[in-house]
């Protein structure tokens, strides 16, 4: 179903928009020098959106300045205010704060309990509301509801079938964002202003969560934009596996709106590499395209694989250094397709169907080098700089093809 389209600072995410790409800043929001380079580091990485946590007085306070910075450095970007506990007191107290942001996330199950939840959820709609700011209905498996979740098992565990523990969570992390969604449409806010997620942090039952969350909505006859995100993913490998398996599924069924890849950085880790991850995989699902994608063969005992190694990487590093330029100079370049194989196996096949490839000579081959453009082959390298004339004859079919 398409969902509607929000209006959040200078963009705009859902509807017909691309999959919009978000992050998160790690540095202490009160620490406005460092979270201001922490925006823009992720911003220029290619996150659309960076939400940054207003947890206390220091950090209210210092998101208005943050946002002068930011405008005068004359980057717009849309900056959401990720709010825990003592949301619906710091953005009364503090309404410069409350303005300064694009979007508030909200976490129904910590906004209080009983009485006092529905009293505070209302408190920041009705905010909401007069500072026209969209919201996102933040539901996380780590911070339920409990009353709800409470009442759900119990009345699970009264039937004569029950389902499962992990059933009854999911249904309840679906009810509570509509419920709140509702809830919000009820104190006024428009539905046009609410965007959901619904994260969990095990995969199957995360993704079983959001198709429930998009069946319901069908039902339902609401278009609310979906955030996804695979919560504490964890670090490394994992992460990426984990959120890229979690993530594709969904988005392959077209769900989802904008994405979050939570990466827990190393030590010593860049945290733009959540960014990355996030324009990896929406080029690989061909969602989105960022920068020339580059097919390259695991190689094997075929080929002599310090070289093609090498190949590789310099190719690949060639194309990330020269991408600043060409995207602004060569439109859609970012949509072209190299080839680089290591052996006659697959090496001109996979070469032909890319837009430019390149097949070195496996170790038992004639040592000739094949470059292939449009499916033809053009060149044969022998005793020369491979690497050098590769990355000429790219250059060379950009100019032609790009400019
Ligand atoms: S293309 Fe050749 S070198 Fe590469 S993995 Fe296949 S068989 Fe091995």
């Amino acid at each position: 179903m398409k969902t509607n389209s929000i209006q959040i600072g200078s963009l705009q995410l859902g509807g017909e928009n691309p999959i919009r790409i978000q992050s998160m800043t790690n540095t202490p929001t009160a620490d406005i020098d460092a979270t201001v380079g922490q925006i823009v580091e992720l911003f220029k990485a290619g996150s659309e959106l960076v939400r940054i946590t207003v947890n206390d007085s220091k950090a209210s306070e210092a998101v208005p300045l943050i946002r002068r910075k930011l405008e005068e450095m004359k980057l717009m970007i849309p900056l959401i205010g990720d709010f825990h506990f003592n949301g619906h007191i710091l953005l009364c107290r503090f309404p410069e704060m409350a303005q300064a942001l694009d979007k508030w996330r909200i976490n129904p199950g910590n906004v209080g309990m009983g009485k006092k939840r529905d009293e505070n959820f209302e408190k920041i709609i009705q905010l909401a509301v007069q500072y026209e700011k969209p919201i996102r209905i933040g539901v996380n498996a780590g911070s339920l509801d409990q009353e709800l979740l409470a009442k759900m098992m119990d009345a699970n565990a009264s039937i004569m079938v029950p389902i499962s523990d992990e059933e009854v969570l999911i249904e309840a992390m679906v009810k509570s964002a509509l419920q709140s969604a509702s809830l919000a449409e009820k104190i006024g806010m428009n539905e046009e202003n609410i965007i959901i997620s619904v994260k969990m942090s095990e995969v199957k039952s995360m993704v079983k969560a959001y198709e429930l969350l998009d069946k319901k909505l069908g039902e339902l006859g609401k278009a609310y934009p979906l955030h996804l995100g695979l919560t504490e993913a964890g670090s490394g490998i994992q992460g990426l596996v984990s959120s890229s398996a979690a993530l594709g599924i969904l988005l392959n069924k077209g769900i989802g709106d904008t994405i979050r890849i939570s990466l827990t950085p190393s030590p010593a880790g860049n945290r733009t590499d959540e960014v990355e991850a996030c324009k990896q995989l929406l080029q690989s699902l061909g969602l989105r395209s960022f920068s020339p994608k580059v097919t390259s063969c695991p190689g094997c005992g075929r080929t002599d694989n310090k070289r093609y190694q090498e190949l590789a990487e310099e190719v690949k590093k060639y194309i990330e250094e020269q991408m600043p330029v060409w995207k602004e100079k060569y439109l859609g370049v970012e949509n072209m397709k190299v080839a680089i194989m290591g052996c006659v196996v697959n090496g001109p096949g996979e070469s032909k169907a890319a837009d430019i490839g390149i097949s070195l000579p496996g170790s038992s081959e004639e040592p000739v080098a094949e470059i292939f453009q449009n499916g033809v082959s053009i060149k044969k390298l022998k005793d020369c700089d491979i690497s050098q004339e590769f990355k000429k004859s790219i250059l060379k079919y950009i100019q032609n093809t790009y400019a």
